[in-house]
């Protein structure tokens, strides 16, 4: 390059910054002599939770068998606190908790399934959409349907909810992570309006394991490290969006998860059982401008802190109420972490199998877990928690137990309390075809230690395997075997009644749907699966008789309602099946058969034919999806 053009190129150069400093000075000025009137500046904030994900799994917390680049990278450029805890290793309350902060038992939702958040509940989301700012969620399964409040405080919130009213255990309700990223990636390029709060959640890592081809190839024999690396591989592509929208420089990242996988340790193969830290243990990242990168943290962290950190990053809402603490200063390195505690909990496995709910608390360095039988476990020197102090450190667990009882005095009395809400039949069934409970099972005079159920725990695991693939009789199999060790418990009478039933053995199913009844006679779905067996046995005033007692326990048994329009069908009386499938479209405007139903009805008479085509091509598209 010679001298002249040179020349030229620097006379381009100034005279450029000419006009642009012409542009921007005015603006330098307006700044420097109003520094009071200006607000700090709107960023987005992009939180992705990873359902099921074990911190160990990933490289940047240690992993060397699995491949985690795109989120060791995102640790690598942020912030990365290596201890952190759920306060309950299950997915609606644990997402609760990160969303507003507080326990369980503050906002209610204690198990997935039955609870939903109340209305006008303070979240993020509605903290942000005070704010002004544009609010989404893509949510990847049906235990975290809007339908259980979480939705609130959102302009979009994508769930699994269409798929919903299938009424069978092998269809379940989620959305692979490709398609989770394609949903948002096509939100962030076409839908920012203004500055965001996004929630993207993954639930590839959630059982059953099922990685696409190359992933199994690749992770073969551990098929969880597999939907771990392809989860990775998505929140790549998910950066990558945002990067190439143009939102990375302005973008507050955080990525954690909802709780661990137990794999297998301490007999239990997947979470929501036991508290060990396996399920307890969660990765927690925050990358964004400002976050100072490359700095770990070792000193524990809470999912109840997200919330209030995100605010305060934010700069919203100084007065936000909660149980969480803010983690900026200790990411912006102006405070030490002090000694933290978290209550642990779950209900699972008295809602599961009617054995005893567990709760316990963690510090820095101990865990105490109560009931039934008290374990104490020094997470420092034993993580794996193979040695059980409680008798050789009676004055820690004196202490932790005391400290425990403390957060529990000041949680509100009515904490615990079913929050009167029963989700449609469909969405049980799709919870239960998830592992989770669909029915909380009500009453059990005595109530067993999990610990000691260890064996009826591992039979439960195998014969969800095979009833996952419609293998009903070899899941019955199974399920009559852990009959024989706990013989009164309802999930299992439930569970044979529901693979006899599919296998045509209807008087053995009806056999057991009485005794379970007269044990436990408030399992709603037994009485509307009883009642749909009655049907099929042609005793129709016993079927109506079931089908108006699940309805007397539910108003939303839509099960119940099926059984009973489909029995005005065979009777002939129109009118009065037409109300019954009404109903179930009032309760879930989805509910392909209730639709399939309703419109063949409608569609044979000519004056109604209109409605009926519309709901007949709503099922098709239903059924396509
Ligand atoms: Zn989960």
């Amino acid at each position: 390059m010679g001298w002249k053009s040179m020349n030229r190129i620097v006379n381009i150069i100034i005279r450029r910054f000419y006009r642009f400093a012409a542009i921007l000075l005015p603006l330098i000025v307006v700044t420097s002599i109003a520094p009071w009137c200006m607000s700090p500046p709107k960023r987005n904030v992009l939180l992705i939770t990873i359902d099921t994900l074990r911190a160990d799994r990933l490289g940047c917390y240690g992993s060397r068998t699995v491949k985690t680049p795109n989120i060791d990278a995102l640790a690598a450029g942020g912030t990365l606190f290596e201890e952190t805890i759920t306060p309950v290793p299950l997915t609606l309350p644990s997402h609760a908790s990160i969303l507003t902060g507080r326990y369980p038992a503050e906002h209610g939702i204690r198990d997935n399934g039955f609870y939903r958040l109340p209305k006008g509940y303070p979240t993020l989301a509605t903290e942000f959409a005070k704010a002004g700012y544009q609010t989404a969620a893509f949510v990847a399964s049906g235990t975290l349907n809007g339908v259980f409040g979480l939705n609130q405080g959102f302009d979009l919130y994508d769930d699994m909810s269409v798929v919903k009213g299938r009424t069978q255990l092998t269809d379940r309700s989620e959305r692979p992570a490709d398609k989770v990223t394609a949903k948002v990636a096509e939100w962030l390029k076409n839908s920012v309006k203004k500055p965001f709060f996004l929630w993207v959640h993954y639930f590839d890592p959630h059982a059953p394991y099922e990685p696409p081809e190359s992933y199994r190839e690749k992770y073969r024999g551990r098929l969880y490290d597999g939907e771990v690396a392809f989860t990775d591989r998505e929140v790549g592509r998910l950066l990558k969006v945002l990067k190439e929208a143009g939102f990375e420089r302005d973008t507050l990242v955080i990525l954690t998860a909802d709780h661990g996988e137990s794999l297998g340790e301490h007999g239990e193969m997947s979470h929501g059982v036991f508290l060990y830290r396996a399920t307890m243990h969660v990765p927690l990242i925050f990358s964004g401008p400002g976050v100072p990168a490359g700095k770990p943290i070792s000193s524990m962290a809470r999912l109840i802190d997200i919330c209030p950190t995100i605010l305060s990053y934010a700069h919203l809402n100084k007065n936000f109420s909660c149980s969480g603490r803010d983690l900026w200063p200790i990411i912006a390195g102006r405070s030490i972490p002090e000694g933290e505690l978290i209550y642990i909990e779950t209900e699972a496995p008295a809602n599961l199998m009617g054995w005893s709910a567990l709760k316990g608390l963690r510090t820095d360095r101990f865990k105490f877990i109560a009931l039934p039988a008290r374990e104490l476990y020094d997470i420092r020197a034993d993580p794996g928690e193979n040695h059980n102090l409680i008798t050789s450190q009676p004055d820690v667990a004196a202490a932790m137990r005391k400290k425990m009882k403390q957060i529990e005095a000041r949680f509100p009395k009515s904490g615990g309390a079913r929050s009167g809400f029963s989700p449609d039949a469909g969405t049980k069934k799709s919870l239960e075809s998830l592992g989770y409970v669909g029915e909380k099972v009500t009453t059990r005079s005595v109530k067993k230690n999990p610990m000691e159920m260890l064996e009826v725990l591992g039979f439960y695991y195998k014969a969800e395997e095979s009833y996952r693939k419609g293998e009903w009789s070899r899941a019955a199999k199974i399920y009559t075997k852990a009959l024989k060790i706990d013989p009164d418990c309802p999930r299992m009478m439930h569970m044979l009644a529901y693979c006899l039933h599919q296998m045509g053995d209807l008087e053995a199913t009806q056999r057991i749907y009485e005794r379970l009844l007269t044990l436990d006679p408030r399992f709603i779905s037994a009485w509307s699966d009883l009642s749909a067996v009655y049907g099929k046995m042609k005793e129709y005033d016993k079927a109506v008789a079931c089908a108006k007692e699940a309805i007397r326990l539910d108003p939303n048994s839509t099960d119940a309602y099926f059984t009973l329009g489909m029995i005005d069908e065979l009777k002939g009386r129109k009118s009065s099946a037409v109300k019954h499938y009404r109903r179930i479209l009032e309760i879930n405007p989805n509910h392909y058969p209730a639709l399939t139903q309703l419109g063949t009805l409608l569609n044979a008479d000519p004056s109604t034919r209109e409605e009926g085509k519309k709901l007949l091509a709503k099922a098709r598209a239903i059924n396509k999806k």
